[in-house]
């Protein structure tokens, strides 16, 4: 199986267990999970696995493979085969979902991650990229202005959501708001770290980032939310608009303070900052939360479209922890890009450049 083909098995098992974690009722049954699935049952076939294939149906699949490192997927396999393909980028990937009780599961952020690179012919029928294509539609001021609001509120008292939809006027801002915001379910807490819904499942905390319940948050000082008043961001625009939005934001607003003028999003939305020096020297950044630092680089070593803006330079930025969690994280996306033209940095690395070169450009 070459890279292509693997890759392709991994985001199709992704996008299935994303989809029935979602919602059971709506997706009772994945078709991408099991075409998944199939791909791993044929290659289990030609390696001649045959005890894998052994009553490897969807719920034996999620708590035998998808629970556990895609490398231990494959122990036992012919060592022809598996050191091939653990050259492969994204046979690093972690387990893609944590089990629950009572035959549930949450997907990982690793799972995410996948979901997040996946092109959008796959992807289409899930709710984010749905509203994304309806955002394409507007001028670039009303889908700055839209998407920021996004960013800005995962949950939203509905007084707000008038107030908002008063100023645009438009009513295709109206129906991307009311496609993008859902109702909150009773007993639902506010994210002390990320602003979304945080409910409680016993003493185990749930929110769409697994990372936001990972630091153990204090329970007994949870702000409970008014379920009758406020709207929520649903799932998949959380996750893949906003979570990587605070980001995009925080860097604009840091750019702005060391003097630069700046853009969102621009050129529809090509790439995510663009930061202008005094001195008009124009640096673009793509902001990226990936937590596995092989899923980022299989993402951005396709991407020509970056590569070729027109800037002095261009920066891949990752949040400074996930440097701290990793030390070679950079180092992992730098192998697969272009030295001249793009590099990955983190965020305190940015600030720091950015420092510098406005105090040149004002000497
Ligand atoms: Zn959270």
């Amino acid at each position: 199986m070459e890279e292509l083909g693997f890759d392709r098995m991994l985001y199709s098992i992704a996008v299935g267990l994303y989809e029935k974690e979602q919602c059971t009722d709506k997706y009772p049954y994945s078709s991408y999970l099991s075409y998944g699935i199939n791909m791993f049952a044929a290659l289990a076939l030609k390696n001649g696995q045959k005890d894998v294939l052994s009553g490897l149906h969807e719920a034996a699949f999620i708590t035998d493979y998808a629970a556990k490192p895609v490398k231990e997927w494959f122990a036992g396999w012919k060592k022809e085969f598996t050191e091939k393909i653990s050259k492969y980028q994204l046979f690093q990937t972690g387990a893609l979902v944590i089990l629950g009780e009572n035959q549930t599961f949450y997907i990982t952020d690793e799972c995410a991650d996948l979901n997040d690179n996946t092109e959008n012919d796959m992807f289409n029928a899930l709710t984010q990229k749905h509203i994304y294509q309806m955002m394409k539609m507007l001028d670039p001021d009303q889908y700055t202005s839209v998407r920021k609001f996004i960013v800005e509120h995962p949950i939203c008292s509905e007084k707000e959501i008038r107030k908002y939809k008063m100023k645009c006027g438009n009513p295709d801002i109206w129906n991307i708001i009311k496609e993008a915001y859902e109702d909150i379910p009773s007993d639902s807490y506010r994210c002390p770290k990320c602003g979304w819904t945080m409910r409680l499942y016993g003493v185990q905390t749930y929110c769409c980032n697994r990372s936001c319940t990972e630091e153990h948050p204090d329970i007994e000082h949870l702000e409970k939310l008014d379920v009758t008043d406020n709207m929520r961001l649903k799932h998949g625009v959380m996750r893949y608009m906003c979570l990587p939005g605070k980001l995009e934001l925080d860097i604009k607003a840091r750019a702005e303070k060391y003097g630069c003028k700046t853009a969102l999003w621009p050129e529809r939305d090509r790439y995510d900052i663009k930061i202008i020096f005094k001195n008009e020297e124009i640096w673009a950044v793509d902001a990226k939360t990936h937590l596995n630092p092989y899923a980022l680089a299989e993402s951005v070593r396709s991407d020509r479209a970056f590569a070729s803006v027109p800037a002095a330079k261009r920066f891949f930025v990752i949040p400074e922890k996930r440097k701290q969690e990793r030390k070679d994280y950079c180092d992992i996306c730098n192998a697969v890009l272009p030295t001249e033209t793009v590099r990955c940095i983190t965020d305190r690395e940015l600030f720091r450049m950015i420092k510098k070169e406005a105090e040149n450009d004002n000497s």
